[in-house]
């Protein structure tokens, strides 16, 4: 059931008695996918019915997933294997957003990305007409000066990482050597450090990557992913959203909620992923502004907890 934080002054509320009044003043739900509809493969239960029946009563509803690993049909494929109802032009992952991101905000044109990523980014960056180099595989070779001269490719105009199960020396390396051009543009998906898996166990993520180039290049990257309101963005200019009549639903407090916060969205945490209520309270407590975005407006167990309100 949900209860609302309802601001810095005002605990957090559960929402259950709350919830048919928040659902009527929202058009537009915005899902977080790890943590809150799903945990790695499997759905979190109800979280299918929920989603299928907030589309029944005619509610938008989108995916919003840092996770770079995947393109939107894969996520839409696997979506509708959980059973839910969902279109590949209503999720917005990370791998998706970079390639719209250096289309339209970096005007990348005519020129090539250095990827430290997945196929999956490579597929979203050629569907928008950007071509890549990098995927995959790259051994050292040499030694340190063979390093320091490594082949570059003249046409490579930006450095975007992501997540890369490939990650290595010569990788870091080949961004950091790309990146001591001042006019290379350096874009990272998203900057969560840490990928939560079950049983409390966990594997570094993508942000450890990016902080790896960053500190090699002495360069801050440009990130896409939420808390950035770039994600939001994407969603708001292809569907026409009004931020006041949007719910943004997530797991963590520094992404997620962060990025409602920085939207103007009403904001649901929900307690199947990595935060608790005590952490959001430590930052309510905290006495500083910047924290206060991460302040959920409401909580709920878990999103299952909306299923008596739309079932009624
Ligand atoms: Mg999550």
């Amino acid at each position: 059931m949900a209860a609302p934080l309802t601001g810095p002054s005002q605990s957090m509320r559960r929402l259950r008695a709350l919830l048919p009044q928040v659902l009527d003043s929202v058009d537009c739900l915005l899902f977080d996918c790890d943590g809150v509809i799903w945990r790695g493969d499997e759905a979190i239960p109800g979280a299918p019915q929920v989603i299928n029946l907030l589309k029944e009563r005619g509610k938008r509803v989108f995916f919003v997933t840092n996770n770079s690993s995947k393109t939107r049909k894969m996520y839409a494929d696997k979506l509708q294997a959980l059973g839910f109802n969902a279109k590949e032009d209503e999720v917005f992952g990370t791998a998706y957003c970079s390639a719209m991101y250096l289309k339209t905000v970096c005007g990348l044109q005519g020129g090539k990305v250095y990827l430290v990523g997945s196929n999956a980014m490579s597929q979203e960056l050629e569907a928008v007409g950007i071509q890549q180099t990098g995927v995959g595989p790259d051994h050292i070779h040499g030694k340190q000066g063979d390093w320091a001269a490594v082949e570059l490719d003249p046409d490579v105009k930006a450095v975007l990482v992501g997540f890369d199960d490939h990650f290595s020396y010569m990788k870091l390396n080949r961004a950091f050597q790309y990146l001591t051009q001042r006019d290379c543009l350096f874009v990272g998906t998203n900057r969560d450090t840490r990928l939560p898996l079950e049983a409390g166990k966990a594997v570094p993520g993508t942000g450890c990557l990016l902080q790896a180039v960053e500190t090699a290049a002495q360069r801050q990257a440009q990130t896409v992913g939420k808390p950035n309101h770039f994600m939001f963005d994407c969603v708001a200019s292809q569907f026409g959203v009004d931020p006041s009549r949007c719910l943004m639903v997530g797991d963590r407090l520094d992404t997620d909620i962060m990025l409602g916060s920085n939207c103007g969205l009403k904001t649901l945490l929900t307690l199947t992923g990595v935060n608790t209520v005590a952490d959001a309270e430590v930052h309510q407590k905290s006495g500083s502004a910047e924290r206060q975005g991460m302040v959920p407006d409401y909580y709920v167990e878990s999103i299952a907890d909306l299923l008596p309100a739309l079932q009624g």
